[in-house]
């Protein structure tokens, strides 16, 4: 998989100035498969064994991933690092190229690995034992044979559940890709969203009819991640080339910082939006949200002046910016608006509904779909 980066994780090894880090969690799935194995009988051996084959997984893994960010790298594009989780890697890549066949390569190379793996302890086998043997995990036995069958399967799993066509899976990136060779896009990953939703669907009803549960819970698991990734991808698409300038709120509402609490609230009971721009001397001050401006009253605060509440500090976008980066601004610091800024003046603002109402205007233009 290919993400975001996460916190909460520990830097274990670095190679080609990639960190390998292990979230957090990852513990949990070492402790589950310890207590589990330990409960169902098996002695101190059978908890190493499968710890053993729980961190072997893990390397196959990493190896995966550095399949995914060596290949990016071939493309110019970095990753900052790789993240193990207890459902699998993620590799975050600085950005994915839009250009399909370098999507293609960077999607595929992870699955590569494990397949160049397979063939490995596959041709090993056979050679060393005259036959393909899939593992049996009770089985005990010789430790090389055991190894090799045992890498063969879970390598045969990683191969397989990597190239379900349906996002977050590279399966979904990788028949986006195909499709991008001849659509745009928006259109190749809305197909390849929608494939990957009747994929969850049945693996879902199968799961149910057939009494796997684990079967459900995958599909259910894709179904919200395809649409999730599919809304994003699609909106940065969308937002690919437009500037703030262009989806800002030229209307909003702002007041000097010598203004009271008192006439905000009179102008917020005449029409005013949900949060305030607070200017001083024409400049930018900050933001005072509807609920500040409640808890002023309460606190029979009518006629203190918005400067000494005081505005909540932000820091404003400038209108010649890419709007996803700005949106992206707006989000990490967890105001609902951000002030559009130029040359010292506050211009207009930005919040997600701007982005929401710019998306639906557009696909209304173009007789297409609403901006969901
Ligand atoms: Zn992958």
């Amino acid at each position: 998989m290919a993400g975001p980066s996460l916190g909460g994780s520990l830097r274990v090894l670095r190679f080609k100035g990639i960190g390998v880090h292990v979230h957090w969690t990852f513990l949990l799935l070492v402790g589950y498969v310890a207590v589990s194995a330990a409960s169902s009988g098996g002695d101190l051996g059978e908890v190493i064994l499968q710890l053993g084959q729980v961190l072997l997984v893990f390397v196959c893994v990493v190896l995966h991933e550095y399949g995914h960010a060596l290949t990016a790298l071939h493309y110019g594009v970095r990753t900052r690092d790789i993240t193990l989780l207890p459902i699998g890697g993620v590799a975050s890549l600085e950005r994915m190229p839009e250009e399909p066949m370098q999507e293609f390569w960077i999607t595929i190379a992870g699955p590569l690995v494990n397949l160049v793996i397979m063939v490995l302890a596959g041709v090993l086998q056979w050679a060393l034992f005259g036959g393909l043997h899939l593992a049996d995990p009770r089985a005990g036995g010789p430790l090389l044979p055991a190894l090799l069958s045992f890498l063969l399967t879970a390598n045969l799993g990683l191969f397989l559940f990597n190239l379900l066509p349906a996002f977050p899976m590279d399966g979904g990136r990788i028949l986006r890709a195909l499709l991008g060779l001849r659509l745009s896009r928006v259109q190749a990953t809305r197909i390849a969203s929608a494939i990957g939703r009747a994929l969850a669907a049945m693996l879902g009803i199968g799961g149910l009819f057939f009494g796997e549960p684990m079967l459900a819970l995958i599909g259910l698991f894709i179904w919200f991640a395809a649409g999730a990734e599919a809304r994003m991808v699609m909106q940065q698409a969308a937002l690919r080339g437009i500037t703030v300038a262009q989806v800002m709120r030229t209307r909003f509402w702002a007041l000097s910082a010598e203004a009271t609490v008192g006439r905000a609230v009179d102008e917020l009971l005449a029409g005013g939006d949900q949060d305030l721009v607070v200017l001083l001397d024409g400049a930018l001050s900050g933001l005072v949200t509807r609920r500040q401006l409640m808890e002023a009253l309460r606190a029979r605060r009518e006629d203190v002046r918005l400067l000494e509440l005081p505005p909540t500090a932000v820091r404003p976008v400038s209108p010649q910016q890419p709007a996803q980066e700005a949106l992206q601004q707006l989000a990490a610091q967890g105001v609902p608006l951000v002030p559009v800024v130029d040359e010292g003046s506050v211009v207009g603002v930005l919040e997600p509904d701007n982005l929401s109402e710019f998306l639906m205007v557009q696909g209304a233009r173009r007789g297409g779909a609403t901006g969901r």
